[in-house]
């Protein structure tokens, strides 16, 4: 390990045990009528003296040092006591938490899980567990795990799709309830012809096999529009919204559904391009 990864490991440890990390909540809505389906929790840190750290910098850390399990357990505590919070203000939506496959290789984790929903008053199945596939942790290896989760009703969402190592093997294989279809083929849309056909390909694909498909990374009306032509059916990215604060979920809820409308129409394009720039400022 080097100096600074030490460093880093040793701050966000003190920020796991001190209660300084918190969790933002990204909306997923449907390509059918711009409702609200989920929200994905996304842990973010500040550190005092680095500053903001990303996810993707200290979560592999965390996997690789023992820190993952109180990591997972402290944002899944958290992001169900929020949905409790919502449901009381009225909204009633899914949560989508992601998870590590390291956390995956203890089978009695289905348990635990359970466990906490039932203590918190959360119903099984109003949880979707994100994965992703790591170079050495094939997902197919934790078969047994993900059959217990779907067991006691939770979704599973295989994250990232069509990067690393995710097959397409895996899709029929493992018991995924929604493919998340990864922001590199959506970067390109609509031009780019191959990420057209990659994306149609893995939508007919995950459609075939009863799953839903969701598009990450949507950032502009153009690529949103394309993926619904080619028959996604949830979309999640900057252009809907960033990730947000819990307690602005229902008004932002409240005035997507008023946009909804003109990200369809050509009429009301200027209207929302103001809207999606306020939007893509305030990240
Ligand atoms: P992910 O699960 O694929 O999450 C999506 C990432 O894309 C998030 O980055 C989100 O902020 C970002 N994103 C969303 N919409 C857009 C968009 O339109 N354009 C672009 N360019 N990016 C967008 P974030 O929050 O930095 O998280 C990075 C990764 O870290 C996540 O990827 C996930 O794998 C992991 N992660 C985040 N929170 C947790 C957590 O609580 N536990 C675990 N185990 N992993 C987490
Ligand atoms: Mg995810
Ligand atoms: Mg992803």
């Amino acid at each position: 390990m080097t100096a600074a990864d030490r460093k880093l490991l040793e701050s966000f440890g003190r920020a796991l045990a001190t209660q300084k990390l918190r969790l933002v909540y990204q909306p997923k809505v449907s390509l059918k009528d711009g409702r609200l389906t989920r929200v994905e929790a996304l842990v973010r840190w500040d550190d005092p003296e680095l500053g903001p750290v990303s996810p993707s910098r200290f979560v592999p850390l965390a996997e690789q040092h023992g820190l993952i399990d109180p990591l997972t357990e402290w944002g899944l505590r958290t992001t169900l006591k929020q949905w409790r919070k919502w449901r009381e203000q009225g909204l009633e939506t899914r949560l989508a938490f992601n998870i590590s496959a390291v956390s995956l290789q203890s089978l009695d984790f289905p348990d635990l899980v359970e466990r906490m929903c039932r203590a918190v008053g959360v119903p099984t199945d109003r949880l979707v567990l994100e994965l992703t596939e790591g170079a050495t942790q094939p997902l197919v290896r934790l078969m047994d795990t993900l059959t217990r989760f779907r067991i006691k009703g939770m979704g599973l969402a295989i994250d990232d799709f069509g990067t690393g190592y995710s097959s397409l093997l895996q899709l029929r294989q493992l018991p995924f309830t929604e493919v998340k279809i990864d922001r590199c083929f959506v970067k390109d849309l609509p031009s780019a012809h191959d990420s057209r056909l990659i994306v149609r390909t893995i939508v007919d694909l995950a459609h075939g096999l009863g799953l839903v498909a969701t598009a990450e990374g949507i950032e502009t009306i153009e690529q949103l529009r394309c993926v619904r032509e080619l028959g996604c059916d949830v979309v999640q990215g900057f252009l809907v919204a960033p990730p947000l604060d819990p307690d602005d979920l229902i008004g932002w809820d409240r005035e997507f559904k008023k946009l909804w409308p003109a990200l369809l129409s050509d009429e009301s394009l200027e209207l929302w391009g103001d809207v999606e720039a306020d939007t893509l400022r305030q990240r």
